[in-house]
């Protein structure tokens, strides 16, 4: 099946709207039961929307599914390209993710799990191109420079951040990080300033924007100390939870196994390309119209509409004013993520970085395709952003900066257009998270918000972040419309 979404170009055929992906669902709906109710209508079909909706349909709750796109997954698809699949978004999981790893196991899935790195092919170097030139390193020297510029960073309390945060689910335990509250990330650099060297700074720097997706000035520097906390606050653990852990069928595969599961259940429907326009739940019931005039009702809504469109849906009565502020003053993320297909298969063990000059800022191979092909991905963000559909040959100079190459194939998805996202995984602007985190979360009446952008746990922003919010609302909903399941919390 092909989706009208993502990019893909070949010297052969030129740019091409649509891309193949297992996650297009057809039909693209099925409404049992139309006349009744809908105990809980889903909003979005993100890993949050697939949890909350498996959950409620399987423990038997009339659930209606609502998606304004044509498949599942949301932030997180693959595209599968000749026998090799490509993650537009949300890709590299890990075992220290709780959430997704316990989805992971109730799978099957614990072999599924395959290494972006390989260090054994002749091109095993880093490139570090900065205004001053460009030279290769070796990885150790790579991790050895980066883990101290990085080391320097995150260092505000002598402890490398586990005295400010010594919980990473817990992130306010100790009050002291609230002094960071405001801090963006070049206000933090500006601190250290004086003890980096240029290639320390450089290397910084171009991490934590691969991170933030934003610029130095926009992204706040307490997303970065929470990743940095959930990862055990070690620079190679950081990589490893954040880039090298991949699934070997796509996540594509992942997010099917929750969808079908939903459906063998008996209770769900569904409906694909039908964004939802208005909710009302002024009444008792909740009433939903979706954009192409469809109405449906059901007695709890579950809306996991990322914050950069909240704002697209209409709400009666209206969202209370800190969410209203929120939505509208978005988040930073706007990564640029491009794949390219290089035909040299030495270039397996390579990756480089190229900034401040560049529209892209970090490459690295991440695997092998079948035609014995190097794959490798590229990451642009807000500072020096582009759109890599609106000029190939830019995108591909872009490429070729980190280092010269042959490129076969380039796959992507433009997340900075797409409607129903606009922007990638969440990066809050300073102050942005104390003030607006909890309202975030605050349901109003019957309407559940639930996504990974405000997700409470270490790994907010991540897929587990997602898979934690839409159990969380489900297990509400679950407790509220079934009453043999209501237990207290402790
Ligand atoms: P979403 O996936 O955004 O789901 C929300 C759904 O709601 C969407 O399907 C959307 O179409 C739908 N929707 C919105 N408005 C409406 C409407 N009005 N009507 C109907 N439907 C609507 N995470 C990781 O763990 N590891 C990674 O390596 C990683 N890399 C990433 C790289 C990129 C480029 C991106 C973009 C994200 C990445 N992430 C990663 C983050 C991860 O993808 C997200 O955190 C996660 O997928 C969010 O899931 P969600 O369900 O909360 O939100």
């Amino acid at each position: 099946h092909k989706s009208r979404e993502g990019w893909h170009w070949t010297p052969d055929t030129g740019l091409q709207a649509g891309i193949p992906s297992i996650a297009v669902i057809e039909p693209s709906q099925l409404i049992r039961n139309s006349k009744d109710i809908f105990d809980v209508i889903v909003i979005g079909a993100g890993y949050t929307g697939l949890t909350a909706a498996r959950d409620t349909s399987t423990t038997g709750l009339k659930t209606l599914l609502l998606e304004g796109r044509d498949r599942i997954g949301g932030r997180t698809w693959s595209s599968e390209i000749d026998g090799y699949p490509y993650e537009m978004g949300g890709t590299w999981v890990h075992w220290f993710q709780p959430h997704v790893y316990r989805e992971l196991s109730r799978y099957g899935m614990k072999d599924h799990l395959v290494h972006s790195t390989d260090y054994t092919k002749k091109h095993n170097f880093f490139t570090l191109r900065t205004s001053a030139g460009a030279r290769n390193m070796s990885h150790e020297e790579e991790d050895e420079l980066f883990a101290r510029a990085v080391g320097k960073f995150v260092n505000v309390d002598g402890d490398f951040g586990k005295t400010v945060m010594p919980f990473p689910f817990s992130a306010y335990s100790n009050e002291d990080v609230f002094k960071y509250a405001n801090l963006s990330v070049a206000d933090r650099i500006a601190q250290i300033s004086h003890d980096l060297s240029s290639d320390e700074r450089h290397a910084v720097e171009a991490f934590v924007l691969l991170c933030s997706g934003g610029t130095t000035e926009n992204s706040a520097f307490l997303d970065f100390l929470r990743w940095w906390a959930a990862a055990n606050y070690d620079y190679k653990t950081l990589l490893d939870t954040i880039i090298v852990f991949k699934l070997k069928c796509g996540q594509s595969g992942f997010a099917k196994r929750f969808f079908e599961e939903a459906l063998a259940s008996g209770n769900l429907s569904y409906s694909f390309s039908n964004p939802v326009a208005h909710i009302d739940s002024s009444k008792g019931l909740v009433q939903m119209r979706t954009k192409d005039g469809q109405y449906f009702s059901a007695k709890k809504v579950i809306c996991t509409a990322p914050l950069n469109v909240l704002e697209e849906i209409e709400f009666n009565p209206p969202l209370d004013r800190a969410k209203r502020e929120a939505a509208s003053l978005k988040h930073v993320n706007q990564c640029v993520k491009v794949h390219a297909e290089i035909r040299d298969p030495e270039m397996r063990s390579w990756s480089g970085v190229t900034y401040p000059d560049n529209k892209l800022v970090i490459g690295v191979a991440d695997g092998t395709t079948p035609a014995g092909k190097t794959h490798c991905v590229f990451f642009g963000c807000d500072a020096n952003h582009m759109h890599a559909d609106e000029d190939i040959d830019q995108t591909l100079q872009a490429i070729q900066e980190f280092a010269p190459m042959e490129i076969d194939r380039l796959v992507f998805h433009n997340w900075s257009k797409d409607e129903f996202a606009k922007g990638a995984w969440v990066w809050y602007r300073p102050g942005m998270e104390v003030q607006y985190l909890e309202a975030l979360r605050k349901r109003q009446g019957p309407v559940l918000f639930a996504n990974s952008d405000w997700a409470a746990g270490g790994w907010r922003s991540f897929i587990d972040g997602a898979i934690q919010s839409g159990t969380e609302a489900a297990l509400t909903v679950r407790q509220e419309l079934m009453p043999i399941l209501r237990t207290s919390r402790l």
